[in-house]
């Protein structure tokens, strides 16, 4: 080939998007490593922490923990495809895309979905499904607990019990909350989760781990039907990841080197250390936007601290802002989605990128880029009210 394209050479950028976000400096160096085979002893006792770390994650016994080889989509498809036989009845809150895709991969598997909806940035109270559970008598409820497109944090307790009550599993969609806020799969009750790699564990895209409660799994060895994947069928899954290690897909092995480390890092900061400091540069970065303007788009008491949806402002122009913060200042941060498109920046504050450094830099650019478009506001308020959270904490 003439002439030979040149090397791979990715610009720096700061990821303050929906994802992928900042991958951290270690997770990279280990995925770089030498590769080994995927039966070899040494990936096999890196597989069992990996297990091990992610169960504490979750915070959960479950033996069935694993990580899927694709990314948070393939774990939302592993779980419904695991849960769901055709014509089975699964209820799916819908208050955003994510709820979306659930519904769409639902009704792929055959599921006769009932699909329950809020406002797309608002929350689902118990209240809002009783209906709808006597109704459908669902064998599956899905739920995304922090919904990325619109910035919103779905409380589980409640309406685990509620489910339960009803008979049903609850499915969990945990991609963007992992790692970020507390997610107590045991407690809980959760009955399946999915999550990914590349939100708040500050890995590349390319693992989903999933978790399955043995009450989630008695459903799935009880199947009148094989599972409709075969790439994602537990049973067999649990063959591989279980003691016997038979052979079912080459395991993507530095992937798996990254999604360790990953873990290692979060970890040794400790868990109610990590969700402490996703809280306060979530914080800071609210008193900032607050004095400049800019208001969240979801519902007060519900905004996740990892993934700021806010308005944008009138009279901005949406794309101009992303671009120059893109072009002159390498952020990158996040457009609106379907509802919000055009209307609301989804602004990413997860895990490695959760720093105040980043919080500083993007509301110091933002204050530029909005100067330059005319908008009324108290330049250097919103880098100094950020600066007074940081130390009003410390
Ligand atoms: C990103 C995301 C997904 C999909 O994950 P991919 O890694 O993009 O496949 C699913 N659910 C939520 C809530 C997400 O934020």
């Amino acid at each position: 080939m003439s002439p030979l394209p040149a090397a791979v050479c990715p610009p720096v950028r700061v990821l303050m998007g929906p994802g992928p976000s900042d991958i951290h400096p270690r997770v990279l160096r280990a995925m770089s490593a030498n590769t080994v085979g995927h039966l070899d002893p040494y990936y096999l006792r890196v597989m069992d922490e990996m297990q091990a770390m992610l169960r504490t994650l979750f915070r959960t016994e479950n033996r069935m923990t694993m990580a899927i080889s694709a990314t948070g989509s393939a774990g939302m498809e592993a779980t419904v495809v695991n849960l769901i036989e055709p014509g089975d009845s699964m209820i799916v809150c819908k208050n955003g895309v994510f709820g979306m895709r659930m519904a769409d991969v639902a009704e792929r598997a055959g599921a006769q979905v009932t699909c329950v909806e809020r406002p797309w940035g608002e929350v689902f109270t118990p209240g809002d499904l009783k209906d709808a559970l006597a109704k459908a008598k669902p064998k599956v409820v899905g739920i995304v607990m922090a919904e990325t497109s619109t910035g919103a944090w779905q409380p589980l307790e409640e309406i685990a019990t509620l489910v339960h009550d009803a008979g049903a599993l609850l499915l969990v969609d945990a991609v963007t909350s992992l790692g970020g806020v507390p997610v107590e799969v045991d407690a809980w009750g959760i009955d399946a989760i999915y999550s990914g790699t590349q939100k708040c564990l500050s890995c590349p895209p390319g693992l989903a781990p999933v978790s399955f409660n043995d009450r989630a799994l008695d459903v799935v060895m009880n199947r009148k039907t094989k599972v409709q994947s075969w790439y994602l069928d537990v049973t067999m899954l649990a063959n591989y990841w279980g003691s016997d290690r038979v052979y079912h897909h080459t395991a993507p092995i530095n992937m798996t080197y990254g999604l360790h480390e990953a873990l290692r890092v979060i970890l040794e900061e400790g868990l109610e250390a990590c969700f402490a400091r996703h809280a306060l540069n979530h914080q800071a970065l609210k008193a900032g936007l607050s004095a400049m303007g800019i208001g969240f788009a979801a519902q007060e008491g519900h905004q996740l601290p990892m993934l700021n949806a806010v308005t944008v402002p009138e009279g901005i122009d949406d794309a101009a802002v992303r671009g120059g913060l893109l072009n002159n200042f390498g952020i990158e941060i996040g457009a609106g989605l379907g509802a919000f498109k055009g209307k609301v920046w989804r602004i990413g504050l997860m895990g490695h990128a959760s720093r105040a450094n980043n919080v500083l830099l993007l509301l110091g650019a933002l204050d530029e880029l909005l100067a330059e478009q005319g908008h009324k506001f108290d330049s250097g308020a919103g880098v100094a009210a950020a600066s007074q959270a940081y130390r009003a904490a410390t």
